[in-house]
């Protein structure tokens, strides 16, 4: 069938944003080829007016619909509430700021109609991001990837369409900590999947939802998730000192014997002290990492609370 398509957009203080998105996204979605689409803006807990403009636009537009969660979960867990409330064959994942741009829509689900399941973009540009940030972005996948068995490719936003099958699957994941991206790599087929390139532009108004601290963030979690290696790591570690502590008391040994000369204790003592627990430390800070995930995963506390969920979900799956 292929002709139902859900369009999930995540939208965190993305008031001055989202009327302009909701224009463009209409004009396109309009001329496609489908019996039916429903555009689910998830706002992530704004403090701006990003839900009043939501709701204008659900009066003016009934393929609307809202999923209002009660406080900012972040991103990820935003693109997860607007996944689990989607009906359509298809969902497409984009932002609200306009970097991507809705007439891509049209290929992706072109493709679809074709018979692929996964539709990726490949973000050629970013206008928005320096090049310091891009270099940081780079290194950082280049770390996961040579960390993770799961292959994550650079490059490759959150901007894309997922057949129903697959959409199934991701359902099933329930960790807090997610990288979407990371997630959908790990189900992904070899083939049945599409690129799309393009240029992200300049957002359309606001700020970057992510500054360094929270993308460094970010990076440290994903490498968590998707990885163990860093413990096998800290092994390795720990194996290099004690061979150097090693070589070191062979060193002394040799000096106080063989050499005669009387070996200055203080300044060694305390530099292999200070050494070895600075890598004590570290290796305790890479298990606490660990450690903590499974505190958090655990108690199996809701992804999120969404509001609304009884009037417009209920209504979005009897419209499609
Ligand atoms: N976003 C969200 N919750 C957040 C942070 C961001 O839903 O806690 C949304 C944001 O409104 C935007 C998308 O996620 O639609 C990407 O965020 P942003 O544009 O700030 O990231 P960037 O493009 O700068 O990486
Ligand atoms: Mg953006």
């Amino acid at each position: 069938m292929r002709d139902s398509v859900s369009v999930v957009i995540s939208a965190y203080n993305e008031g001055e944003s989202v009327t302009e998105l909701h224009k463009e996204l209409s004009k396109v979605m309009k001329d496609l080829p489908l019996k039916n689409y429903e555009l689910i803006f998830v706002d992530d807990g704004s403090s701006d007016d990003t839900h009043k403009k939501c709701r204008d636009l659900q009066e003016k537009d009934s393929h609307v619909k809202i999923v209002h969660l009660k406080r900012n979960f972040g991103h990820e867990i935003a693109m997860t509430a607007g996944m689990d409330y989607a009906v359509g064959e298809a969902v497409i994942f984009m932002d609200a700021d306009l970097q991507h741009p809705p007439v891509y829509i049209k290929e992706m689900v072109k493709y679809w109609q074709e018979g692929t399941d996964i539709v990726l973009t490949k973000r050629l540009e970013n206008k928005a991001t320096s090049k310091f940030y891009d270099f940081c972005a780079a290194s950082f996948y280049k770390i996961l990837n040579l960390l993770s068995d799961t292959k994550i490719p650079a490059k490759t936003p959150d901007f894309r369409l997922i057949d129903r099958s697959y959409i199934d699957v991701l359902k099933k994941f329930n960790e807090h900590d997610r990288l979407f991206r990371g997630l959908l790599s790990w189900a992904m087929p070899n083939d049945k999947v599409k690129v799309i390139d393009f240029v992200a532009p300049e957002r359309f108004a606001g700020t970057s939802k992510y500054n360094f601290r929270k993308s460094l963030a970010l990076a440290f979690n994903s490498i968590v998730q998707f990885s163990t290696k860093p413990l096998r790591l800290s092994i390795y570690l720990g194996l290099l000192t004690a061979f150097v502590s090693g070589l070191l008391g062979l060193y002394v040994i040799i000096e106080h014997f063989v050499l005669r000369h009387p070996t200055p204790g203080y300044a060694t003592i305390m530099t292999t002290v200070v050494f070895i627990g600075s890598v004590q430390l570290i290796v305790l800070g890479i298990i606490g990492e660990y450690i903590g995930k499974i505190h958090m995963e655990v108690k199996k506390r809701p992804l999120y609370i969404a509001d609304y969920e009884s009037k417009e979900v209920k209504n979005a799956k009897k419209d499609i």
